[in-house]
């Protein structure tokens, strides 16, 4: 991952340097010279903080838990990304995904920079009361870098609003008489959250790619029937007959995006595969996403795994090991489980012709290079699951003003940002044969130069 990411910016950069529009007012000298600032800025973070933090746990014993939080960039604004509790988590994971919140703010034009924290254990194994004084110590060891105005957190993998409920709490007890509403977001309704942020992410990663193939490439299909354009030709071909869908991990991105799949049933698309850490549940004829919904949440977000608890639910389909998911003979593959699942070793044996990043990462750089070969057509993490951060934003004004959205005003903001986004990016992806995460790139570091530029910061 540490690869991929580096690599893209790096060929954004490159990119940039021969584009005509990159600081057009430049002479050569004063143009390269920039571009060097531009790349030392964006390949290594700001400020990289580490404490280990230390817990007594349930039996009495003492533990020290090691803890990140990287701020990569804040051009743009305050340092903005999720804490992810893991037990994978490391320094350089933390700071690529750090990195990728920069670009995807960015892209999205979210008035914030990149950041990411994590802490190295798995959740599943620890009480709720020492979970809360993970959170209460990752507070104290961070607070003086924290703030609504430096540095906002919210949940990623492993985190929800309880942990951002906890964490807003002891920052408002160490930080009394200050504004503390927007300093986590992704936190309870009830304690100053937004409506919809729980399910933004996963309704942003369909709402991705149904206006992809469906709003705009109908549009546009009179000047794009005839392109050589490998990505057109995928799309035009994928959008006018019904299609399988498969949505690895039914997390919280996944079991959103996959019922907005499911409720899109006028598109004739069906959601024939999901899965989880245990199993994939495949149906060629389709699967009843809302019977499988209610079900994981009475069963701690777990899928049916044994043909007794299916029956029960009286639902059909077959049960395959949990990496299954990735290559059964589908048209469309939404990731939404954990980095690195396609990689060199698998590649191969993937069907789909279009893959949506709801996970970060979730393709490694040999795998991407594999696929875009072959005209799959890639939406990558920063444009496809940005409604996470997009209505983390949403929450963070509404903190600030103590004035609250409703659900639907949400959805309509969230909705019209993306396809603003979107619009800006389609045409040239439709229109040059490069991957889309390319454009993507492209875009987002155009936006940080530009701003760089004019504060004087790229000399
Ligand atoms: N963790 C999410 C992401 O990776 C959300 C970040 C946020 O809301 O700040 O985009």
């Amino acid at each position: 991952m540490a690869s991929q990411t580096g690599a893209i910016v790096q060929q954004s950069l490159n990119a940039l340097m021969g584009d005509p529009a990159f600081l057009p007012n430049l002479q050569e000298q004063a143009r390269e010279q920039a571009f060097l600032s531009l790349a030392a800025i964006l390949s290594t973070p700001n400020k990289v903080h580490k404490a280990f933090l230390r817990i007594t746990v349930d039996n009495g014993n003492v533990v020290r838990i090691p803890a990140y939080r990287i701020q990569h960039n804040d051009t743009l604004g305050p340092y903005k990304g999720g804490i992810r509790f893991h037990e994978s988590v490391s320094e350089d994971e933390v700071t690529n995904l750090a990195a990728l919140m920069t670009l995807k703010n960015a892209l999205h034009e979210v008035p914030f920079g990149g950041g990411k924290g994590g802490v190295v254990i798995n959740p599943r194994i620890y009480s709720a009361k020492e979970l809360y004084l993970i959170c209460k110590k990752y507070v104290q060891y961070f607070s003086d870098v924290l703030g609504p105005d430096k540095d906002i957190p919210a949940p990623d993998m492993g985190t929800g609003e309880r942990e951002m409920d906890w964490m807003m709490a002891e920052y408002k007890s160490i930080h009394p008489g200050q504004p503390y509403l927007g300093s986590f977001t992704g936190k309870s309704v009830i304690n100053g959250g937004s409506l919809g942020r729980r399910e933004a992410t996963g309704k942003g990663v369909y709402f991705t790619f149904r206006y992809m193939l469906y709003d705009f490439l109908k549009a546009q299909s009179s000047w794009l029937a005839g392109s050589t354009n490998p990505f057109v030709q995928t799309a035009l071909a994928l959008a006018d007959k019904p299609l399988s869908i498969a949505v690895q991990g039914f997390g919280n991105v996944g079991s959103v995006a996959a019922m907005e799949a499911y409720k899109c049933a006028n598109l004739q698309n069906k959601v024939v595969a999901v899965s989880d850490r245990n199993v994939t549940l495949y149906n060629p004829d389709g699967l009843s996403i809302p019977a499988l919904l209610d079900y994981a949440v009475q069963h701690q977000g777990d899928l049916p795994a044994t043909e007794a608890a299916l029956s029960e639910l009286d639902l059909k389909a077959q049960i395959l090991g949990r990496e299954d998911v990735l290559y059964l003979n589908v048209d469309v593959l939404i990731l939404a489980a954990l980095e690195e699942q396609v990689h060199q070793g698998n590649v191969d044996q993937v069907k789909a012709r279009i893959i949506v990043e709801g996970a970060n990462a979730p393709v490694t750089g040999e795998a991407d290079v594999a696929l875009t070969a072959r005209g799959t057509i890639i939406i990558p993490d920063i444009l496809a699951n940005a409604g996470g951060v997009i209505v983390s934003y949403f929450e963070w004004l509404q903190g600030r003003e103590t004035q609250f959205f409703s659900e639907e005003q949400v959805y309509q903001m969230l909705y019209e940002k993306m396809k603003k986004t979107l619009n800006g990016i389609l045409p040239a992806f439709f229109g040059d044969p490069f991957p889309l995460r390319q454009n993507c790139y492209n875009h987002a570091v155009m936006k940080l130069s530009t701003v760089l530029y004019r504060q004087g910061k790229l000399y």
